[in-house]
């Protein structure tokens, strides 16, 4: 199975960035974060066994995360579009093991930036939509423009967390970098600017891309 990957630190819209790739090639998106959480709200088994770990920031064990992709997977899908995962040198391992990986984005912000994003981000209580109080505010304030739900601050989005989860990212996903460079699979794109920019710039590589 054919996939495109999506890295960064948090905040950087690789969410955003992956949903709009996987539309347009109409790839299925797999948000790593988003199928963790949930696993939590519905508290399956595997719900209650990570929940604790993610509202700390940290990261859960990769076994879990291979169980994820296993049942999240849907038959008949032309391509994957991962977001949030590979987070270790691990996960990268069994990546490349098991799907024939095109192109891996690095995308790059720095880390006063990534903070503000995320201390301005809220997401629906109800469905889960996301918003951001600085690029993307909701129309009416606390309110979801979508169902009507509820905003709230992810309980990982709280500075105790975000310090955690940047430790994590510094200490066990920053050497993909290194992983996908020596594999000629990495492209790093800067992730300061607009949405539609950024997007042109993973287009111009994905063009280039034979899949
Ligand atoms: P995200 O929404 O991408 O920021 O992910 C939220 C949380 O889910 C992370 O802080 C981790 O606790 C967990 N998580 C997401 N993806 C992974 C992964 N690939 N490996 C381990 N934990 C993950």
């Amino acid at each position: 199975m054919q996939c495109y990957v999506f890295f960064g630190i948090q905040g950087s819209g690789k969410g955003t960035q992956a949903e709009l790739l996987s539309r347009e090639l109409d790839f299925q998106h797999v948000n790593m974060g988003d199928l963790l959480r949930e696993q939590v709200s519905q508290q399956t088994e595997l719900g209650r066994r990570v929940q604790d770990i993610i509202a700390r920031g940290e990261l859960v064990p990769d076994d879990l995360i291979f169980e994820i992709i296993d049942i999240s997977l849907l038959p008949g899908c032309q391509g994957i579009v991962f977001d949030g995962f590979p987070r270790t040198v691990n996960q990268a391992e069994y990546l490349v093991r098991h799907f024939e990986v095109l192109q891996v984005f690095f995308l790059e912000l720095d880390e006063a930036e990534a903070i503000e994003r995320i201390s301005s981000r809220r997401v629906c209580s109800e469905c889960g939509a996301n918003f951001n109080l600085i690029s993307h505010k909701p129309l009416r304030e606390g309110v979801c423009d979508i169902c009507g739900g509820d905003l709230a601050i992810r309980k990982d989005d709280r500075p105790e967390a975000i310090t955690k989860r940047l430790k994590e990212f510094y200490e066990q996903t920053l050497v993909l970098k290194e992983f996908f460079s020596e594999l000629r699979l990495l492209s790093v794109i800067k992730a300061s600017g607009s949405v539609t920019s950024i997007a042109r710039d993973i287009n111009a590589v994905v063009h280039q891309v034979k899949h």
